[in-house]
């Protein structure tokens, strides 16, 4: 049949999500989920919710869930814009600032959505590969980058785990003359993050994910930080009614339960030291992780079977192949119990 399409459609591929199986008893490490239930205070929400309020339309800026997380934040309003999940901010990124003459620069390896939203745009795309063997950054990064209009930085990185020192980050904001893009999905599992570059310059935008540390992937919320220009135009490019009325009320009562988000955290950090040090005893290498994963290459440096073998054993990891990516393979951070059974099953692979 003849296509339609515009070619730049015909040649993607499209996003593949982690696969979200429906296997009884499975051990799911595959999505960066949280293993803990979201803020009790999100149940309240939900129990009390009046469904006739449906009857009428949602916020349409969310201007209550974005006073909110402005005045945690210290920042105003205009500086906030709320998504679909962080995905729905992406898209609305690449709308505004990549085309045919504005590349993309980002990371290699990286998430591996930006790849495909670039070429929705019709976009060149700049890969910044990182080191094979520890994934820091290039020092020639800006060189790299200097024609892209719309630069990448994923901060901690995904798959790999691994931050990027923060001065560092501060000099490539004051230099790069386009805008500079932290998604920050993992920054509350980190030591630090860039959030205050979001109003330092013009010219950066800080994003943010409901998905993974406050446990509401299912929700579909995310936020961007930036200057209020750069933030009214993404404004112009969202869609009417972007958030519905329950996911607002749901996202400000998660928000709140700022107690809560902190001790999930802490669990999840707390169980990744404990599982990044067993792997080391088996004779893994594991990427000092700055996020609720370990990017993991075990003693064969052979990920794909690996994942196999978990896999016949209800255990799913992510693998992404390839010469580098393909050693390891990336494993979210679940509870100790869940953690005890995947080390129990590696050490019967490895023979320890
Ligand atoms: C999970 C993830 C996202 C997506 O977050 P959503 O809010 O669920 O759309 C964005 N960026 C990175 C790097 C992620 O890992």
């Amino acid at each position: 049949m003849k296509s339609y399409f515009r070619p730049e459609i015909d040649a993607m591929a499209g996003y593949v999500p982690g696969e979200q199986p429906k296997m009884a008893n499975l051990v799911k490490l595959n999505t960066n989920e949280n293993p803990y239930p979201a803020s009790p205070r999100v149940r309240e929400v939900i129990a009390g919710f009046d469904h006739a309020k449906l009857r009428r339309y949602p916020e349409p800026m969310a201007d209550t869930l974005r006073d909110e997380i402005a005045g945690v934040l210290g920042v105003k309003r205009e500086n906030i814009i709320a998504g679909n999940g962080s995905d729905d901010i992406l898209t609305m990124t690449f709308r505004a600032f990549t085309a045919p003459d504005r590349p993309l620069a980002c990371l290699d390896p990286t998430y591996s959505l930006y790849f495909e939203l670039a070429k929705m745009q019709g976009a060149p795309v700049i890969r910044i590969g990182l080191d094979p063997e520890d994934f820091s950054m290039p020092e020639n990064l800006l060189e790299q980058a200097a024609d892209a209009n719309l630069l990448i930085i994923t901060r901690p990185n995904a798959p790999t785990g691994n931050s990027f020192d923060r001065e560092r980050m501060r000099d490539i904001c004051r230099k790069f003359d386009g805008i500079v893009f932290f998604d920050e999905a993992y920054a509350d599992f980190a030591e630090d993050n860039c959030m205050e570059f979001a109003t330092e310059f013009d010219n950066v935008i800080v994003s943010r994910t409901f998905s993974k540390s406050y446990s509401l992937a299912g929700l579909r919320l995310g936020y961007a930080v930036g200057n209020p220009k750069v933030i009214e135009g993404l404004f112009k490019l969202k869609d009417s009614y972007n958030l519905d009325m329950l996911t607002q009320e749901i996202g400000r009562a998660a928000f709140a339960d700022r107690d809560y988000l902190r001790e999930c955290c802490e669990q999840v950090k707390a169980t990744r030291a404990y599982l990044d040090a067993e792997l080391k005893k088996i004779g893994f290498r594991v990427v000092p992780s700055q996020t609720n994963f370990l990017f993991a290459a075990p003693p064969d440096e052979d990920g794909g079977n690996y994942f196999r073998r978990l896999r016949e054993q209800a255990i799913i990891v992510r693998y992404f192949p390839g010469e580098v990516t393909g050693r390891y393979v990336r494993i979210t951070i679940g509870t100790p119990e869940e953690m005890d059974h995947l080390l129990d099953v590696t050490r019967a692979i490895y023979g320890k």
